[in-house]
């Protein structure tokens, strides 16, 4: 696999990676640090959060790094990240998933996805991409074409069937973007995730061929609850990561 790893230099005065304008930048997150600022007030100063390299582990870091001048910082917060913001705090207030816009989520999940690929943040250091998938991603949060273009998009609310780790310890669950590959029917997707107060954000290409009926998958233009409840057992993925992340941090010490 081609790995690209295009991370920003995180110096104050630079380019603006959205605008290109070169200028003092903001302190990007490519998760939105209300969702940091919130579990912090609950958990001590910490979230739990599932860093690549050592597993899930108490952290107060928010990860931010100098991507975007003020103006384009601004056009985030106001064309996704507010919303999103919002979903997930009702989600997490009423233990259950909240209606919106889906394609307002779309672009919330590519934006932070772009982000996070620029970030030098170490947070996000283990997400590593593609050139391909670069290109595909920053089309999607630029605004060069629409985000249902290229992929399914999949926001699910996580719970623990077995009861080993309770709603309030999900609640509090932040894991960095991270890509894989997962089999739907015989076709190999590429999926990209990341969660946030529990709630479980996915990007997949190619796109899930529309003729398969799937509640799951988000749909240009509804306005809706996006799906049920997800249970942490059936993500394959999220425990893989977790196995990876357990046997990397095993190998390197
Ligand atoms: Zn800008």
């Amino acid at each position: 696999m081609d790995w690209t790893q295009r991370r920003v230099n995180s110096e104050k005065l630079s380019t603006c990676e959205r605008c290109g304008l070169n200028t003092q930048l903001r302190k990007s997150h490519a998760i939105p640090d209300a969702f940091f600022r919130d579990l912090k007030r609950s958990g001590k100063g910490k979230v739990t959060k599932i860093h690549q390299d050592f597993g899930p582990r108490p952290s107060s870091e928010s990860g931010w790094s100098y991507i975007l001048c003020a103006q384009c910082e601004m056009h985030f917060n106001a064309s996704c990240d507010e919303a999103a913001i919002l979903f997930v705090k009702h989600t997490v207030s009423k233990s259950q998933l909240q209606a919106i816009d889906h394609s307002t989520l779309a672009l919330f999940i590519c934006s932070v996805l772009w982000r996070a690929q620029l970030s030098s943040a170490s947070m996000y250091g283990g997400y590593k991409i593609t050139k391909a998938d670069v290109d595909q991603i920053s089309s999607a949060a630029l605004g060069r074409c629409d985000p249902f273009m290229s992929f399914s998009f999949e926001v699910a609310q996580l719970h623990d069937e077995d009861g080993n780790i309770s709603i309030n310890q999900i609640r509090k669950t932040i894991a960095a973007p991270y890509r894989t590959e997962v089999k739907i029917g015989s076709n190999l997707h590429t999926i990209h995730y990341f969660v946030a107060g529990g709630v479980f954000f996915s990007a997949l290409s190619p796109k899930v061929p529309s003729i398969v009926l799937d509640h799951r998958y988000l749909v240009q233009g509804a306005r809706d609850v996006p799906r049920v409840k997800r249970s942490l057992s059936s993500l394959s993925n999220f425990r893989k990561i977790e196995a990876i992340a357990r046997r990397e941090a095993g190998s390197s010490s």
